[in-house]
């Protein structure tokens, strides 16, 4: 047995699955998963010696690569001053107005502790702000694991949601109402059949849970349009865009203005971060402004300011690791493309910014339904060749691939040959 294998073992026993979050187990692609020991850039080391290069980089959080030196040196700098106060820190001050200086369209920020939290508050408010109950969401949108989030498409879901887990009551989904990625129509027939009663529209602005699904042309457009006429607020669930497609996010990238937008991840820069933000007048409607209650015991930490507020700092300082990311995405799904083509293997390969995502089928991957014909026993099989080449990926179908600033042309050359040689093993 490898180390991570005994370790495993020893998990499962006191962990269930032997893990804290689900898609960490591995088993949407067999085998074990790997117990990461540290990581250095774009690379991890696990328990076995195994060094990797990283393409899930915390699920997104660590866009400037591991360990980054001004992001460790921000966090031992704060910590030994002390970890927590539950009293406001001046860290709290200058990371919502490095936010504000960055993001279009935000004028207040509340600071929580995941994007579970961030998107389940945002919610509230909505709701709250427009005394309406329901919200429209997308087939394949992740928001977190709140319960309104945790909904699905039932029969009735012209008028209400379904349960999508055990232990989310009926109460607690029936106002959740789901409509497909990339078709406003399905939008359009979901608020005209709940006149005056949608809060809000909340939806990823490139999907990045389904894989990575950009919006056609038009579509977050459109939504901004649909909102507008029947008084809705759209929330941008930017967990994973804000601060990855541009250093605004998706509002500054597709030239969308969102009412409310969630942040996470990056924004924590490997600390558990979340927040929530919007104009003045939205926000001053939350506690103790206005009347939508939500607090936090260690929301705005110091230490995961610190870490944060380094991170946004040298995206914000350096906007040219943009073009790096992007540059390093186009070159590794170019490459997917000539391999699959090479080793005729059906293929599509979404790519927009640092986000990318192999599926395997014939068809374009424009929705969750189109997602959804990727055979995953074949991303199964790609993803275990990858690993043994050394070359981490997420280890599901329905992920994104994140590159990281700290990817090296190296890294990229290493892993385009390591694409070549399991696309062939595919074949
Ligand atoms: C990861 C994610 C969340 C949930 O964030 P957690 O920090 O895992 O609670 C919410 N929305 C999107 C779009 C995400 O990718």
């Amino acid at each position: 047995m490898t180390r991570s294998e005994e370790w495993f073992e020893r998990a499962q026993k006191v962990l269930p699955g032997g893990v804290n979050s689900p898609v960490r187990a591995f088993r949407a692609v067999g085998g074990r998963p790997r117990f990461i020991v540290k990581g250095l850039g774009s690379h991890v080391l696990d328990e076995d010696g195994l060094e990797y290069i990283d393409y899930v980089g915390s699920w997104g959080p660590m866009v400037l690569g591991h360990s980054h030196p001004d992001i460790l040196k921000a966090v031992y700098d704060r910590m030994v001053c002390g970890l927590s106060f539950g009293a406001p820190t001046a860290l709290e001050v200058e990371m919502a107005e490095k936010m504000i200086g960055m993001v279009p369209h935000i004028e207040m920020v509340r600071m929580v502790n995941s994007g579970t939290e961030a998107v389940m508050s945002a919610v509230r408010l909505a709701r709250g702000a427009t005394g309406r109950d329901k919200l429209i969401k997308f087939e394949g949108c992740y928001h977190g694991h709140s319960d309104a989030m945790l909904v699905g498409a039932g029969s009735g879901a012209l008028t209400q949601g379904e349960p999508d887990s055990r232990g989310v009551t009926r109460g607690a989904a029936q106002d959740t109402l789901m409509a497909q990625y990339n078709d406003l129509a399905s939008v359009e027939r979901l608020l005209d059949a709940n006149p005056n009663q949608v809060a809000a529209v909340i939806v990823e602005p490139v999907a990045a849970n389904m894989g990575v699904v950009p919006p056609k042309d038009g579509f977050l457009q459109g939504l901004r349009r649909l909102c507008d006429k029947h008084g809705s607020l759209l929330i941008f669930d930017e967990v994973i865009t804000g601060f990855r497609l541009a250093a605004g996010g998706a509002q500054e990238y597709f030239g969308v203005r969102a009412d409310l937008v969630t942040f996470g991840k990056i924004i924590g820069g490997g600390m558990p971060v979340g927040a929530y933000a919007g104009s003045r007048a939205l926000m001053e409607q939350v506690a103790p402004c206005g009347p939508v209650y939500q607090a936090g015991t260690l929301s705005g930490n110091p230490v995961a300011m610190a870490a944060g507020l380094a991170q946004l700092t040298i995206l914000a300082d350096h906007p040219e690791v943009y073009t790096v990311m992007e540059t390093g995405a186009r070159y590794i799904a170019n490459h997917l493309r000539e391999s699959a083509k090479r080793h005729g293997v059906a293929l599509q390969v979404n790519q927009i910014g640092s986000l990318l995502c192999p599926y395997f089928t014939e068809q374009p991957v424009d929705c969750f339904a189109a997602a959804q014909e990727s055979n995953t026993k074949l991303y199964a099989k790609y993803f275990n060749e990858m690993l043994l080449r050394g070359v981490y990926l997420a280890p599901s179908q329905f992920e994104a691939m994140f590159v990281s600033s700290a990817h090296t042309q190296n890294d990229l050359a290493c892993t385009v040959q390591a694409v070549e040689e399991s696309i062939a093993a595919l074949a």
